[in-house]
C-alpha cells in the first residue's frame, strides 16, 4: 500500500492513490454530502496547538485561539475542550464560545469598534479582559463599567510600529494603521486608564499582523512591548499579563515559518535575559492553529481549454474561498485521485460572474467534468470570511477525528437565505 503525505499538510496523504484526511477517504465524503466541502482533521488542530503548548511548558500562558480565522462551534469546541481561551472581536463571536462550552473568563475582547453594548454583553458574562485599541473606548468602556456598578478588566493594544513583513492588508503594527495606540502616548493612557474608576489595569498587548513568516518581527515587537512595561511601570501602573497577539504564518506554498515551540523558545530566552520570564504571557493565534487542519472539496463543471488560458470551472467560488480574490493568496490544489502527471495548465475559477473569482493561476493539473479536487490550507479565513454572493448557499463542513466524520454544519438552503426577507406588502 502506497502512502506520500503533501508538504505542510502532515494529516492529509494519498494512500493507494485516495487523498485521505486521517483515516477518511475525502472521495467518500463528497459521495456522502456533496460540493463544495469544507473538511477539517482535529489532530490536525490539535497537534497545532500543542506545537504552542511544547513552547510554553513550565510558564504560565493562556493561549486564546483567535477565532475568527475559523468560527464553527465544532471547531470552537475543539479548541475548548482543550483547554484553550478565546480572543473575540464581536459579541457574536462571544456568544459562539458560551454556545460552544467556552469559559466567559478565558475570554479576551479585542477590535477597534466594540459597542457599548457589546461591552455590556461582555461585563455581565464575566470575560477575562477587554483588549482596548483608543483612548475614547477608555471612557466610554469606563462609563459603561460604572453605570453597571462593575471595574472592567483590561489590556491596552499598543501599536509597536514594526513591520511583519506581510501582506499589506493583514499588515497591522505599522505606524499608519488603524490598530492600538501610538507608541509615544502609551504610558500617558496607561495613566489615565489606571485613574478612571471603573476600569482594572492587567495587561499590555500588541498584534502585528497575520501570516508572518519569520521570528524577526515578533523579537522586535517583544523588545519595544517590554521597554513600555519597563516605561508604564515605572509611571506607576503595574502591568500583570504581557499579550503578543497572534499572526504566526502557516505554509501555503513552501514558506517556511518558524514552528511555534522555535519561535516560542526564542521569545523566551529574550524574556528571560530582561527579567521577565515569571510573567504572566497570553497569545492568541489564529491561523497557525487551523489553517492547514482544513481543505475545500470541489467538483470540476467544465473544461474551456482557449487560445491564451485554459480555464477549469469547478463549483466552489470566492464566497468560499475569499482569499485568492482579496490578497492574491496561493491556495494548493490537488485531485482526490491521483491520476497520470498532467500535461496542461489550467486557470482554476469558480462559477461567480467577477473577474477576480479565480481559485488558482496557472495550475498543472489532469481533471475531468466529474472529478474532484482538493483546495489546501483552508482551515482559516475561508469559511469564517464566506458570504452568499450571487445567491450561493454556504457549503456544508465536516470535522474527521481518525475514521470518524461528523458534520458540524449542513449545507445552507435557499429558505435558509431568505428567512428574514419580506415581500412587499400588496399595495
Ligand atoms: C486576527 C487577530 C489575531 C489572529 O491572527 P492570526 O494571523 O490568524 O494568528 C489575533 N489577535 C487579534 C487582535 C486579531 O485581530
Amino acid at each position: 500500500m502506497s502512502h506520500s503525505t503533501l508538504p505542510g499538510q502532515p494529516f492529509i496523504a494519498y494512500q493507494n492513490a485516495e487523498l485521505c484526511m486521517e483515516d477518511v477517504p475525502l472521495a467518500d465524503l463528497v459521495q456522502q454530502h456533496g460540493t463544495p466541502l469544507f473538511a477539517y482533521s482535529k489532530a490536525g488542530m490539535l497537534s497545532a496547538l500543542a506545537a504552542y503548548q511544547r513552547g510554553f511548558a513550565g510558564r504560565q500562558v493562556q493561549i486564546c485561539y483567535a477565532m475568527k480565522a475559523n468560527s464553527s462551534l465544532g471547531v470552537i469546541q475543539v479548541f475548548a475542550q482543550a483547554g484553550c481561551g478565546f480572543d473575540v472581536v464581536s459579541l457574536g463571536e462571544m456568544t459562539r464560545v458560551l454556545a460552544a462550552g467556552g469559559q466567559p473568563e478565558r475570554i479576551i475582547f479585542s477590535g477597534v469598534g466594540k459597542t457599548r453594548a457589546e461591552m455590556r454583553a461582555a461585563l455581565q458574562a464575566g470575560i477575562g479582559c477587554f483588549n482596548v485599541e483608543s483612548e475614547a473606548e477608555l471612557d466610554v468602556l469606563n462609563q459603561v463599567a460604572l453605570d453597571m456598578g462593575l471595574r472592567a478588566p483590561v489590556s491596552i493594544r499598543v501599536n509597536p510600529n514594526v513591520d511583519p513583513q506581510t501582506h499589506p492588508y493583514i499588515s497591522t503594527g505599522l505606524k499608519g494603521n488603524k490598530f492600538g495606540i501610538a507608541h509615544e502616548r502609551v504610558v500617558h493612557t496607561y495613566q489615565r486608564a489606571a485613574a478612571l474608576p471603573g476600569l482594572q489595569v492587567l495587561g499590555i498587548d500588541c498584534h502585528i499582523g497575520s501570516q508572518i513568516t519569520q521570528a524577526s518581527p515578533y523579537l522586535d515587537a517583544m523588545d519595544r512591548m517590554l521597554d513600555l512595561v519597563q516605561a508604564i511601570e515605572a509611571a506607576g501602573v503595574p502591568i500583570a499579563h504581557i499579550d503578543l497577539g497572534g499572526g504566526l504564518g502557516i505554509d501555503y506554498h513552501g514558506e517556511t515559518p518558524p514552528a511555534a515551540d522555535q519561535l516560542w523558545a526564542q521569545l523566551l530566552a529574550k524574556l528571560d535575559a530582561r527579567g521577565f520570564g515569571q510573567r504572566h504571557l497570553m497569545i492568541e493565534p489564529g491561523r497557525s492553529l487551523v489553517g492547514n487542519a482544513g481543505v475545500c472539496l470541489t467538483e470540476v463543471l467544465y473544461l474551456k481549454p482557449g487560445e491564451q488560458k485554459n480555464f477549469m470551472v469547478v463549483d466552489a467560488a470566492m464566497n468560499d474561498l475569499p482569499r485568492p480574490a482579496m490578497y492574491q493568496a496561493y491556495h494548493q490544489i490537488v485531485p482526490l485521485r491521483q491520476r497520470p502527471e498532467p500535461t496542461q495548465s489550467w486557470e482554476v475559477v469558480g462559477p461567480i460572474c467577477e473577474s477576480g473569482d479565480w481559485i488558482g493561476h496557472d495550475r498543472a493539473l489532469n481533471a475531468q467534468p466529474g472529478d474532484h479536487l482538493a483546495v489546501l490550507s483552508a482551515g482559516a479565513y475561508c469559511m469564517s470570511m464566506s458570504s452568499n454572493y450571487n445567491t450561493r448557499n454556504r457549503a456544508a463542513e465536516v470535522l474527521i477525528d481518525g475514521k470518524r466524520a461528523q458534520v458540524i454544519r449542513e449545507r445552507e438552503s435557499y429558505t435558509d437565505q431568505m428567512r428574514l426577507e419580506h415581500l412587499l406588502d400588496a399595495s
